[in-house]
């Protein structure tokens, strides 16, 4: 069997044994995490495992999540096909597609020059000519590009920074691991006029947000 064959084969497994089977339903989410080449994000000595159930290092002590928390944080973000989204915490690459997947417009800001520039190589060959990568400290947002329908934040946060909840539009929302430096909560925000919700989802754990609005 050709290398690629062996891809997509193990990309539907991960969908169905990993995702669907862990009660991820959007149909337009599972079609994303179906199509997005995930080994391409990958470091060539970890592509035997492009598609197994965890994070995986992609260098400079940063990591690609694992395929259900992609899954997960793309669903209770609520993409809309209009939407303009902003991702912070680029690293590989590999989140920011997903979302190219479903949005008009992706920006996504890397406080590391490395992994922006190579995230920005991998997206460009793959065709996401939508998906801006920026590099610098996102979390202060993104303020030439902004307001954002949706925002997500790859990284764990000691609180929600209010830099991004300025930046949606009303009626939009944002994703963000709180808590520790070792386990956080997903929070999920929601702006409806000038008036905030907030709910907590489940437990994860992500490497730190650093920068203005991060960990010092
Ligand atoms: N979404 C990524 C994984 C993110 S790992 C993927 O799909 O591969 C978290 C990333 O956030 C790391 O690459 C780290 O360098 C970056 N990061 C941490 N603090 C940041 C900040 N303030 N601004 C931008 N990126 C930041």
């Amino acid at each position: 069997m050709m290398p690629e064959d062996e891809f997509s084969l193990a990309r539907k497994r991960m969908v169905e044994q990993q995702i669907f089977a862990r009660g991820i339903r959007d149909p337009r989410v599972l079609a994303a995490m179906g199509s997005v080449q995930r080994h391409c994000f990958i470091l060539p000595e970890n592509l035997p495992w492009a598609y197994s159930d965890g994070a995986q290092p992609i260098g400079h002590g940063q990591t690609i999540s694992q395929p259900y928390i992609v899954a997960l944080m793309t669903e209770l973000l609520a993409v809309q096909p209009a939407n303009r989204v902003l991702e912070i915490g680029t690293g590989s690459g590999y989140q920011a597609a997903v979302l190219g997947e479903l949005a008009a417009e992706v920006h996504t800001a890397e406080l590391i020059p490395e992994l922006a520039r190579q995230a920005g190589k991998t997206l460009a060959a793959l065709g996401y000519a939508h998906v801006h990568v920026h590099t610098g400290d996102g979390s202060r947002g993104w303020p030439e590009a902004a307001p954002f329908d949706r925002i997500l934040v790859a990284a764990a946060a000691p609180e929600a920074p209010h830099a991004l909840l300025d930046q949606l539009v009303e009626g939009g929302r944002l994703i963000v691991p709180v808590g520790s430096r070792r386990v956080q909560r997903l929070e999920v925000w929601e702006r409806t006029g000038q008036e905030y919700t907030c709910r907590s989802e489940t437990d994860v754990c992500f490497v730190p947000l650093r920068g203005q609005f991060g960990w010092k």
